[in-house]
């Protein structure tokens, strides 16, 4: 569902991803882990097209998603062309991000009628089944700044959601929070992972999440995928020295 295929992308003179090639197939829930710096929020922005690669290309549900097919050659595409594979992705970031001047119910209904052109009582019928997944039925008419950080955090994931994305990414979703509020986020998200075909590729430092959802494990180190697979293997026996080093930090 999502090929990066020899990816570069620099910053000035700092090569953040070198030639990366992976693929996460579809229903799948791949987890990035590696040191600070070594390019795995990158990789979140490149598939939002926040930032776009150097070299290389991404598809996302069979569609390159910053380059189009034209007269038989690969070229780079507009922006409506991206737009338009980019709705297949949701993504949660660090900081919630949730629109401070809207209620909950609007924050989760507003993208789904502008966007996707539902009918606002389509998209309210959807965000209540939502809310109800993430645990804030009650919350529906407060405003963001009225809600705890791992409340805003859970809105946030059904707003992603009312989307239908066929492939979730999830940046550090818990580190802005309060470590008492880390373990209701983890909860709603391991639901998800466990009762839902959604794709998720995310960006944890929480490898006890990580070994319960994934089904693929890729460390990185310096722009490289030096190791993958199971959280199995790659927890309890990895084969290379920087991620022993990495996990016996971590864990
Ligand atoms: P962390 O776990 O700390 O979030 P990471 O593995 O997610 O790290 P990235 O955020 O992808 O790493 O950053 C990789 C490198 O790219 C870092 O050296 C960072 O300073 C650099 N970088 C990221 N975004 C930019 C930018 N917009 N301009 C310049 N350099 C950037």
């Amino acid at each position: 569902l999502i090929k990066f295929d020899n990816v570069t992308k620099r910053f000035g003179s700092n090569v953040v991803l070198d030639n990366l090639c992976f693929d996460v197939a579809s229903g799948k829930h791949v987890t990035l882990i590696g040191p600070s710096g070594s390019g795995k929020t990158t990789i979140l922005r490149l598939l939002m097209t926040l930032v776009k690669p150097d070299e290389g290309t991404i598809k996302v549900a069979g569609d390159y998603l910053t380059h189009e097919e034209k007269n038989g050659k690969l070229v780079p595409s507009g922006e409506k062309h991206s737009r338009e594979v980019r709705k297949n992705i949701g993504m949660v970031f660090q900081q919630f991000n949730l629109f401070p001047n809207m209620k909950v119910l609007r924050n989760i209904t507003e993208a789904p009628v502008h966007v996707l052109g539902l009918g606002k009582d389509e998209a309210e019928q959807r965000a209540r089944e939502l809310l109800e997944l993430v645990g804030l039925t009650e919350h529906i008419d407060k405003y963001p700044s009225q809600l705890s950080g791992g409340q805003q955090q859970r809105v946030a994931i059904a707003r992603a959601l009312a989307m239908r994305p066929q492939v979730l990414l999830l940046d550090e979703v818990t580190s802005a929070l309060d470590p008492e509020l880390v373990a209701g986020v983890l909860d709603v998200l391991r639901d998800i992972a466990h009762t839902t075909d959604i794709t998720m590729l995310c960006v944890t430092h929480e490898m006890n999440f990580a070994r319960d959802i994934s089904d693929d494990v890729l460390m990185f180190d310096a722009g490289r995928v030096i190791e993958s697979g199971s959280p199995e293997k790659i927890f309890s026996d990895p084969e290379h020295e920087r991620t022993r080093e990495f996990l016996s930090a971590v864990l």
